[in-house]
């Protein structure tokens, strides 16, 4: 794929988890950034990040780390980096009028009716970002879960006028380059995933707010319970294997699961005394100073991998 390139625009946390996944599988990365400091912290990055996946084994694809980073280039002007690319994966922060006058700048300086336009976005509907361009039949979200390398699930979601082609290249194109492509057939706030988070977030508050459960006993709910199951087999085959079939299952536990979910309380306002005691709760564990949070999170991602490295044994 060394003759096929990818553009990156914006070259922050996503920007540079994208240019890995792309030259891992051998495309040619051009990355543009509005930053020059940006674009240069970020080629250390990653070259630091791809030397230490393939010191541990982790690294995508069959290339060495120095050919994956040798694929990897930046530029300050947006039509060189537009031009004769394949796709083009836009990676800058999450505001409506700043992506829209970015993918616009991107959709003028595209000289091809085969480049996808991709927006990494998390939350903005297609149809808030792409409408106005002429080339929104190019246009699509490709959303990732971080971090991409290691969570490899991306969201499809087009815009309701994204041509049918597009759609097929980009689940292709991710499939390719290892992520784990899931469709929406149609937009929807929040996508699938925050969706099902938020659900999950909603019920968890309520359990606490309500003098029901600690926030750390809810916590082991997903860490001994639920979530040592997700990592392998969603709600789906859960069911399906919890009974004999799904048609069996809910025969069994339809009517609890009605019942239940007719006493789910409102959506909480996540604020006030609740708030407050949440945040004192969990920071007795994982104090909110930087470096504490920091240690945690590197310990997450420790762990994150372990397990990534897990499901590729299986
Ligand atoms: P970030 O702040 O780390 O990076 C944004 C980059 O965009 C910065 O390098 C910035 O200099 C650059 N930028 C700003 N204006 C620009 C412009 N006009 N042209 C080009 N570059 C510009 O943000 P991030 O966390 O990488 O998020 C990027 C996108 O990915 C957002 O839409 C976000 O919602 C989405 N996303 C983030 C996560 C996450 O967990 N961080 C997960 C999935 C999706």
């Amino acid at each position: 794929n060394s003759q096929k390139k990818v553009g990156i625009i914006g070259s922050g946390l996503i920007g540079r988890s994208w240019a890995m996944l792309f030259a891992g599988a051998g495309y040619t990365v051009k990355m543009y950034d509005v930053l020059e400091e940006q674009l240069q912290d970020a080629m250390i990055s990653i070259r630091g990040q791809i030397t230490d996946l393939e010191s541990q084994g982790l690294l995508r694809g069959s290339l060495s780390a120095d050919v994956q980073c040798s694929l990897i280039t930046t530029s300050n002007n947006i039509a060189d980096v537009v031009k004769d690319a394949v796709h083009i994966q836009e990676c800058v922060p999450e505001n409506i009028d700043l992506k829209k006058k970015v993918l616009k700048s991107v959709s003028d300086a595209c000289t091809s009716n085969s480049t996808v336009i991709c927006s990494s976005t998390s939350c903005i509907l297609p149809s808030k970002i792409f409408s106005h361009l002429p080339r929104v039949g190019q246009c699509i979200v490709a959303h990732p879960c971080n971090p991409p390398y290691h969570c490899p699930l991306t969201e499809i979601v087009p815009h309701p006028q994204t041509e049918q082609s597009v759609i097929i290249k980009t689940k292709a194109i991710m499939a390719e380059i290892g992520q784990t492509p899931v469709m929406l057939n149609r937009e929807v706030d929040g996508f699938g995933l925050n969706r099902i988070q938020y659900a999950i977030l909603n019920e968890s508050w309520r359990l606490v707010e309500d003098g029901i459960m600690s926030p750390e006993d809810v916590d082991k709910i997903f860490t001994d319970g639920l979530g040592m199951r997700y990592a392998f087999i969603g709600p789906y085959q859960t069911i399906h294997l919890n009974a004999e079939g799904t048609k069996n299952y809910m025969e069994r536990y339809s009517e609890s699961i009605i019942r239940v979910s007719k006493s789910f309380g409102p959506v909480p306002t996540f604020d006030g005394k609740s708030l407050n005691s949440i945040h004192e709760s969990i920071s007795s564990e994982i104090p909110s100073t930087p470096a504490d949070l920091e240690k945690k999170r590197k310990w997450r991602d420790e762990r994150l991998v372990a397990l990534s490295k897990l499901k590729q044994e299986m």
